[in-house]
């Protein structure tokens, strides 16, 4: 990895305060000492290079219990360069000089090119490196689970290029859809070479892909797509048609192929778009502009038409909605690791920050208070790590009836909780800061950058109300050859059963609702008004029950007080005085 030059590289800096750099009049001014003022105390050091994985307890824990067998080496390697301070340069320089869009070339022919800044290029190569994308699918039981854990590292460094990754992770399986161009694709899509080059897949070391469902007039009723089908002729790849049509959103515009939305003959359908055609062409996917964004700012997303671009039908025309759902479940896997993997980095940040800067005669971790606040972010942020691959780890099981109905239930009630709780606890982290926290700097600027990727990870591929009705949707859905998700989730929560009362009572209520649901009234019970509230209790009782098992007693009794009594959790730093704050907050630290 080339390290990044930059001004503002780490340890390039003048002095802050030395004389030795200080030459001529400015030296005799500072001497004399009227008017210096600039005397830097009680600021923090950077946190970087330490080792984003060996410093991860609540990780480490849970991936021991969920994939006894990862390669803990190639993880520790990856951890030590998601904490390198090169790399932290690259994901400050990627977000710093955003990516742009070129319509045409200077003869006025359309190009429909975006610009990345090296960094960049540096860290999806980073990522497609480690096998962060679609390399899994090629691997063995462990594959997801340990590449889950490799994710939640990544994000910590930077988020926005792995929104690629992640589209061409999830792709996979949605791409079997159609035999033909999954035959030729796959293997470029496993590869680990990252090769930013516009050229037809045969000619490239490896490629990633993205995906269009969202046009102006709706995302989360993606039914209401207006891109036309046209059926045009068969080829090698099966049917072929031309899109009219646009996307709203478009990100990661750059990837070599798409899997896209649009009404056939026979309904709404799924489609897989190459920008190059197999006779070398550029296809006609028209970029009309990047988003101008709130945060994600290495990541180009954009608005595209398609004026008549060339397609190729995946799965059965008309049933594009459950095709495409395939590749969007596996996203919504990545928003709850991504939001899980920012939530641990802010943690740290946070605990970083507050062990060296004092304030009213002692560290500002040793402040009573501070604790309360720390270790509860600290509880959130292990309770995520342990959704999200609690999720992850049924994934890595394809063919087992039971996590089949865990996948289905986990991926709305995490991508949900996580995301939400995210946001509220990147908003704490950041204040643990003080003033610093809110500033776009090196360093602790990484705080401003987690805090706006935070409300992504909630809104797209399915905003909070979408996944909390398709909680209900799966609820609904009892019995079945595959099993009754109902049993399914008892059977999951019962592996706590005796562990904490709070719990068993927490667990039994909520298994109960369903139940009642069920006898009297069919399904009244689980009504759109209440499916938050719904997620949420979902959500508390899983996340009890796996830190029951890979969590230390002291955190998981404490998940227990807070957590499970009254109305849910509370704003941070309310934690009950029983709590054992000192044991969950020396877990957290980052080194
Ligand atoms: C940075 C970024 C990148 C993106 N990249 C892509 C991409 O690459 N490809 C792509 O296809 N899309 C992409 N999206 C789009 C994203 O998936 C959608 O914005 C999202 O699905 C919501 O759709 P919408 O914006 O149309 O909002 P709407 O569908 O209008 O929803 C607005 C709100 O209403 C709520 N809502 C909707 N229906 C109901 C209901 N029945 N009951 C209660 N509440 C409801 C939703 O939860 C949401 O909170 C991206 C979005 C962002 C911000």
């Amino acid at each position: 990895m080339q390290r990044p030059s930059d001004r503002d590289e780490p340890g390039a800096r003048p002095p802050e305060s030395g004389r030795g750099h200080l030459g001529g009049s400015l030296a005799v001014t500072r001497e004399r000492g009227a008017h210096f003022t600039h005397e830097v105390a009680n600021q923090v050091t950077p946190l970087a290079g330490h080792n984003l994985y060996g410093t991860d307890r609540a990780l480490r824990d849970a991936l021991r219990f969920h994939a006894p067998q990862a390669d803990d080496a190639r993880l520790v390697a990856l951890g030590a360069q998601m904490g390198d301070a090169a790399m932290q340069l690259h994901a400050r320089l990627a977000n710093v000089h955003k990516p742009s869009l070129h319509t045409h070339d200077r003869f006025g022919r359309r190009s429909d090119t975006v610009e990345f800044h090296p960094s960049y290029h540096a860290l999806l190569g980073a990522a497609v490196g480690a096998g962060l994308h679609a390399t899994p699918w090629s691997q063995g039981q462990g594959a997801h689970i340990e590449r889950a854990a490799g994710f939640m590292m990544f994000t910590q460094l930077e988020p926005s290029v792995l929104c690629p990754v992640s589209m061409t992770y999830a792709v996979t399986p949605a791409l079997r859809g159609n035999a033909a161009v999954f035959a030729d694709w796959s293997d470029k899509l496993a590869s680990t070479r990252y090769d930013p080059q516009l050229r037809f897949v045969g000619a490239k070391a490896g490629v990633t892909m993205g995906m269009g469902m969202t046009e102006k007039q709706g995302g989360s009723d993606v039914r209401a797509n207006t891109t036309r089908a046209e059926y045009l002729e068969d080829t090698a790849w099966g049917r072929c048609y031309t899109l009219i049509g646009h996307k709203w959103f478009f990100s990661a515009p750059m990837s070599d192929a798409f899997l896209v939305l649009a009404q056939a003959p026979a309904g709404l359908s799924c489609f897989f778009l190459p920008r190059v055609l197999p006779d070398g062409s550029i296809n006609a996917i028209a970029i009309q502009r990047l988003k101008d964004k709130l945060g994600n700012q290495a990541n180009a997303s954009s608005e595209v038409e398609f004026d008549g671009a060339l397609a190729w039908l995946v799965g059965e025309e008309g049933r594009g909605v459950p095709q495409i759902l395939e590749m969007g479940n596996l996203t919504r896997l990545d928003c709850a690791l991504g939001t899980a993997g920012l939530m641990r980095g802010a943690t740290a940040l946070a605990l970083h920050h507050t062990s060296q800067r004092q304030a009213f005669g002692k560290p500002l971790i040793d402040q009573p208070l501070m604790k309360n606040v720390l270790a509860d972010l600290a509880i959130e942020s292990e309770a995520a790590v342990a959704l999200a691959l609690r999720l992850a780890s049924a994934i890595d099981k394809p063919n087992d009836p039971f996590e089949a109905l865990m996948r289905r239930v986990l991926t709305p009630v995490a991508k949900f909780w996580v995301c939400k709780r995210g946001a509220a606890l990147a908003q704490e982290a950041m204040e643990c800061l003080g003033g610093n926290g809110y500033v776009e700097e090196h360093g602790e600027g990484v705080m401003a950058r987690i805090y706006r990727e935070m409300p992504l990870n909630s809104i797209w591929e399915g905003a909070g109300n979408i996944m909390a009705l398709d909680l209900l949707r799966a609820l609904k859905k009892r019995g079945g050859p595959g099993g009754d998700v109902v049993e399914a989730l008892a059977a999951e929560l019962g592996t706590a059963r005796g562990a904490n009362p709070q719990l068993d009572r927490f667990a039994d209520a909520l298994i109960s609702r369903f139940h009642d649901a069920a006898d009297g009234g069919g399904v009244s019970g689980l009504d759109e008004i209440g499916a938050r509230r719904l997620a949420r209790d979902v959500a508390l009782a899983v996340q009890g029950s796996l830190l029951r098992r890979h969590a230390p007693d002291f955190l998981f009794d404490a998940f227990c007080r807070s957590r499970l009594g009254g109305d849910g959790p509370q704003v941070f730093g309310t934690l009950p005085r029983a709590v054992d704050f000192d044991s969950i907050i020396q877990r957290a630290m980052p080194h």
